[in-house]
């Protein structure tokens, strides 16, 4: 038996008036997941432990079986895992997006967040941006590591876990109240914005018509994570398939594999068909028994707030993933489960994450259920089953 999961990031809503009061997942048009979900259980499953900040962190551990509460130590330790940071125990690893802040503004603090990805500007320029913040502001506490696209890692040795702020929590909004209360922390905020304001790459993007790159802001501080063993967890060989450093730090700290796809970039234009070759070529020809295939568009169509992409983003996720992927899995004659969900709903109205429950499909190729229901938000609620600890729902995939 092979055993699967293909999340969504983001994908659940709420009922949205132009898509006559139904929500993107019911809306769009999904004829591989229709199929399978009148073969399949349906349900809704909690994956935001109460009282946690609804976030891919967090979710997408207790996903893969992790008890946040337990083993969560913050959002940007993750991620510098993934991208080979060395994290000494008396490190803190912090998130660093550049950002488009407003630049009418005389006064730092006045300053408003109108982007927390510039225009989802390219891994290559940002760090040509991020080497030179690193010149001026750099030092034996201070260090800056490339991520991906604008999400980069200030490592800060000795340092606190300070509360900070989600530059996607508050686009729109003033930024004076949401600054670090740590003074240096704040400082290096203010600093990066006076290097890269006027720098000719961003003069060049505005010209372009794309928001300028100007300012580090940083957020999701924690400690080194500790995660056991997933195969000594679970019996099983994983293997995570994502364009995100968070998925892929998660899967390192965890001893899973992961998946490296040309082109995956976490759009709504990545790399479908090579992601479902990674999974399928994993399972079938590598000797793993579990693959996990991410998918971030969704959210980031939930973050930019528009309908017409998130209900595009969901379309795509069925035919370009699902569709293929069960074909493919039958091909094989390889007996499989798969697990289809959202880790958080990020609804356009709000344009940012909130913890309430998703809804799962389970589908099993050796022993289909039946029933006409079709799995979206609702339906999935009224069948009444519902997963309480998120982190629970993995043993439902793998209960032989
Ligand atoms: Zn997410």
């Amino acid at each position: 038996m092979k055993y699967i999961v293909v999340l969504g990031d983001g994908m659940a809503d709420e009922p949205i008036a132009v898509l006559g009061d139904k929500t993107p997942l019911a809306w769009a048009e999904t004829p591989n997941m229709d199929r399978l979900s009148r073969l399949s259980e349906l349900g809704m499953v909690q994956t935001i432990p109460r009282g946690m900040k609804p976030g891919s962190d967090t979710a997408n551990l207790a996903v893969l079986g992790y008890d946040p509460e337990k083993y969560y130590s913050g959002r940007s330790p993750l991620e510098a895992l993934s991208i080979g940071v060395p994290m000494k125990d008396t490190d803190i690893a912090i998130r660093c997006n550049i950002v488009t802040l407003s630049e009418e503004e005389e006064a730092f603090e006045e300053k408003r967040v109108l982007d927390h990805s510039s225009s989802e500007i390219s891994t290559e320029d940002c760090a040509v941006l991020l080497r030179e913040v690193e010149k001026q502001l750099a030092d034996e506490t201070y260090q800056f590591y490339v991520g991906t696209s604008y999400r980069h890692c200030l490592i800060w040795s000795g340092g606190e876990v300070v509360e900070l702020t989600a530059p996607h929590d508050i686009l729109g909004q003033k930024i004076g109240q949401y600054l670090p209360k740590d003074r240096k922390l704040r400082e290096m905020m203010e600093r990066s914005y006076q290097i890269l304001v006027n720098h000719p790459l961003n003069i060049e993007r505005k010209k372009n018509g794309l928001n300028p790159a100007n300012c580090c802001w940083f957020w999701g501080a924690g400690t080194k994570p500790a995660l056991s063993s997933f195969q000594e967890k679970t019996g099983k060989r994983g293997m995570m398939v994502s364009a995100v450093d968070l998925l892929k730090g998660i899967a390192v700290g965890a001893g899973m594999g992961v998946a490296y796809v040309e082109g995956a970039n976490g759009g709504l234009n990545t790399n479908y068909a090579g992601k479902v070759e990674a999974a399928v070529n994993a399972l079938t020809r590598e000797g793993y028994d579990f693959a996990y295939i991410h998918l971030e568009a969704p959210d980031e169509m939930g973050h930019q707030g528009n309908v017409e992409k998130k209900v595009r983003s969901i379309e795509y996720l069925d035919t370009k993933v699902i569709g293929p992927l069960v074909e493919k899995m039958e091909k094989s004659g390889e007996d499989f489960r798969l697990l289809v969900l959202p880790d958080h709903p990020t609804p356009v109205r709000v344009r940012t994450h909130t913890p309430d429950s998703v809804p799962y499909m389970l589908y099993d190729s050796t022993g289909p259920q039946r029933h006409d229901w079709n799995y979206n938000e609702e339906e999935c609620g009224n069948t009444g089953i519902f997963v309480a600890e998120g982190y629970r729902l993995i043993d439902k995939l793998f209960a032989v």
